[in-house]
């Protein structure tokens, strides 16, 4: 039997480090990458680790005992953080999403997002701060992350029952101590909530009508269901067409199920929105549906990731990223990182999933596709 050989985690993906430009290029919070999409939505993962193992993301015989996680070392300390988001601020940057990885795992949270919360953009407003998690120690958080400043949370759920429960997150998990999250941070006053659902066919695709009627029915329908395509992204889910449920069979299903008060589409509430919005007709809330694989929207995407370690990527698809953390330890300026950064993104023309049936399944090259808990989503 052959040996599985883990790449050391600081060497798995290929990151040139971003050239500093000879004529000094500053933020003017109007970038725009190739395709003219601006950066808008910055997307920091905090930590590689995760106390679940999803199959879809971080599948339990990969991910097991000998995995080898980033090092203490290798993770961008606070400081770290806050200097690149203030760069990517003033370039245009509304919105911080903070994941992972389980981004609650992370020690000392509360401080990063204070220390966020303080950034303003060129305009003098306060930034958008959300954050990803799977819940799982949020019921003892809720209050402190409000307090140290943030507005929103989204939170991953991908069933109720609680034996689909268990054997999505593969670590025998019970969903009561999420739902117990979910009510937690809706008494903290973090809102509005999401609910984000991975769908596969066949695991877990018979939880989403009972999904969307406890969100009707709880909450006063202010937690925002929004159901996500399951996608090929990173190299060891093993994904498969055919586990892909198309939204727009969810949706044929939640008509079905509710045809007494149908959905109705909904005016998206801001420009390269990923979730498609449907309102309940009797007004108790709203759902998303979030087609990643069967209708891409790579035509408006904004976003860009930080890894934990520092590597920027501009796609969840890419295989390599651009190694900032080595930019701001070679001692670069502050104006140093903004022409760079300029740089890096005015070459931006990733839109995998538009060109996605006209790829080869694995990159040509041999490179890895960068894996989600790595980057966060
Ligand atoms: N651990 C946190 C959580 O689960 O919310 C944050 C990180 S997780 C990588 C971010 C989001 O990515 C989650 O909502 C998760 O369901 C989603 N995700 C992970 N793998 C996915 C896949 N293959 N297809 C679709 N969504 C995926
Ligand atoms: Fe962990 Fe989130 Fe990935 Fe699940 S989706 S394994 S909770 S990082
Ligand atoms: Fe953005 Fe890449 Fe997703 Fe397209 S595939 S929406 S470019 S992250």
């Amino acid at each position: 039997m052959g040996e599985t050989v883990i790449p050391l985690a600081d060497l798995r993906y290929t990151a040139p480090v971003p050239a500093i430009p000879a004529q000094a290029i500053p933020a003017t919070g109007l970038l725009a990458d190739a395709l003219g999409r601006p950066l808008r939505d910055l997307r920091i993962s905090v930590t590689d680790r995760c106390n679940f193992r999803c199959s879809y993301c971080m599948p339990k015989d990969i991910f097991d005992r000998d995995y080898v996680f980033l090092p203490q070392t290798s993770l961008l300390s606070f400081e770290e953080i806050t200097r690149l988001a203030r760069i990517f601020v003033a370039h245009g940057v509304q919105k911080i999403r903070l994941t992972g990885g389980e981004p609650l795992l992370r020690k000392g949270l509360d401080t990063l997002i204070t220390m966020l919360a303080d950034l303003r953009t060129p305009d003098g407003n306060r930034l958008d701060i959300t954050l990803t998690t799977n819940a799982s120690v949020l019921a003892r958080k809720a209050t402190a992350l409000q307090a140290a400043g943030l507005q929103r949370i989204t939170v991953s759920l991908d069933g109720l029952d609680d034996a689909v429960f268990r054997r999505m997150n593969d670590v025998d998990f019970p969903v009561a101590d999420v739902l117990a999250g979910i009510a937690a941070a809706h008494a903290a006053g973090l809102g509005p909530i999401k609910v984000n659902m991975v769908v596969k066919r066949g695991t877990n695709d018979q939880e989403i009508v009972p999904m969307a009627r406890y969100f009707r029915q709880h909450f006063g329908g202010s937690v925002v269901l929004r159901f996500i395509e399951y996608m090929d992204v990173g190299a060891s889910n093993g994904w498969r067409m055919h586990e892909v449920l198309p939204s727009a069979q969810v949706l044929q299903r939640l008509q079905d199920a509710f045809a007494d008060t149908p959905l109705r589409p909904l005016d998206p509430t801001v420009a390269g929105e990923t979730a498609e919005r449907w309102g309940w007709a009797d007004g108790s809330g709203e759902i998303g549906l979030i087609s990643s694989v069967t209708q891409a929207f790579c035509r408006d995407c904004n976003r860009a990731r930080l890894s934990t370690e520092g590597k920027l990527f501009l796609c969840l698809f890419a295989t390599r990223g651009h190694d900032l953390r080595s930019l701001l330890r070679s001692g670069a300026s502050d104006a140093d990182i903004t022409s760079a950064l300029a740089g890096v993104w005015a070459g931006r023309d990733d839109r995998y999933s538009e060109l996605r049936a006209a790829q080869p399944a694995a990159p040509a090259d041999g490179a890895r596709r960068v894996e989600m808990h790595y980057i966060g989503g």
